[in-house]
């Protein structure tokens, strides 16, 4: 049943302070994957609302979000798509940039991965400030595919990134 499972999801997070900088929080979720019940459990409620929506591909967000978007693919019968950063996929890419704090980034997906009309749940662990998010939804559209959901272990709220994508709605297992 969905508490004693969010429970258990939320108790396998590892809160790591200043990672892989001064005054960063970051969200371990290493625990999570050791424990098999936590791992399934988390799968199974990312992949849970999305059952019945027609999932053509699943898209993960390097890295973390390849860990658990392929295993929900499989559970909805999608096929699954990496969603890389620039210059790691070997074939024709399309890409888009977005704002970084300092800086910009760019997250890419081979041009032929999806076809027109391609129903994509979108899957990653931990929404932070939405700018790779927003960036992988304007790159599915772009290549002519439908962004079904947005599914993701952790939203980080204070950091609003949910404001980024209200044409999604996304799906967030836990908000912190
Ligand atoms: P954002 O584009 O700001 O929403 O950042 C999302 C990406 O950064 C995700 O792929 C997360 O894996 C990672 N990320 C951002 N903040 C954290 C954090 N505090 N702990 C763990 N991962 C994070």
């Amino acid at each position: 049943d969905a508490v004693p499972d969010l429970e258990l999801i939320q108790s396998r997070i590892r809160d790591v302070a200043d990672f892989p900088a001064p005054g960063i929080l970051f969200k371990d979720i290493t625990p999570l994957l050791n424990d098999r019940h936590a791992l399934a459990a988390t799968v199974s409620a990312l992949a849970a609302p999305f059952r019945d929506t027609g999932v053509d591909h699943v898209i993960g967000l390097e890295a973390r979000g390849f860990i658990f978007g392929a295993p929900v693919a499989l559970e909805l019968g999608a096929g699954f798509v990496p969603a890389r950063k620039a210059g790691k996929l070997p074939s024709r890419t399309i890409g888009q940039a977005y704002d970084l704090e300092y800086g910009t980034a760019t997250v890419e997906i081979h041009a032929d991965a999806l076809h027109p009309g391609s129903r994509v749940l979108i899957v990653d662990d931990v929404l932070a400030t939405g700018g790779t998010g927003r960036a992988a939804v304007e790159l599915v559209r772009r290549a002519g595919g439908t962004v079904v959901g947005f599914s993701v272990l952790m939203e980080l709220a204070a950091l609003q990134g949910r404001e980024k994508l209200p044409d999604v709605e996304p799906h967030c297992l836990l908000s912190v």
